[in-house]
């Protein structure tokens, strides 16, 4: 089975929280233990597990993946619609993350949270997908 639910963005780079969203229909699925599957829907925007207590994280994660992959470096694809610099990081971070299900819940460890990763926004819509494996 499979829930898409949809995310706004309201920066150009921005990571967001997501894992409230996702464990709100892990557990009302009532699958007890098994594995979650979270994958965005496009090829501009990531999925990352990491801290979500401090927020500054990030922003760093962003500015280093800008340090490391600056925007309009020369990529060929911005001849297109000047946006490379977002394929190549999303590609880097991957599209999706999986984890584990048990007790009925997301096994996360203390510290970690789900983020989408926007690298080429604002975007009225980011589709997520949650599927789920029993
Ligand atoms: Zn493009």
């Amino acid at each position: 089975m499979a829930e898409i639910f949809s995310v706004s963005t309201s920066q150009a780079k921005q990571c967001i929280d997501i894992t409230e969203r996702v464990r709100e229909i892990v557990r009302k699925s009532g699958v007890k233990s098994g594995l979650c599957q979270v994958m965005v829907l496009h090829a501009t925007a990531a999925i990352a597990i990491n801290e979500n207590d401090d927020p500054n994280i990030g922003v760093d994660l962003l500015t280093a993946l800008d340090r490391a992959i600056p925007d309009h470096a020369g990529w060929l694809h911005d001849r297109i619609d000047n946006n490379a610099q977002a394929h190549i990081k999303a590609a880097i971070l991957g599209p999706s993350e999986l984890i584990p299900i048990a007790d009925g819940d997301l096994l996360l460890g203390t510290w970690q949270g789900l983020m989408l990763i926007e690298l080429d926004g604002p975007r009225s819509t980011r589709r997520v997908a949650v599927s789920l494996i029993s």
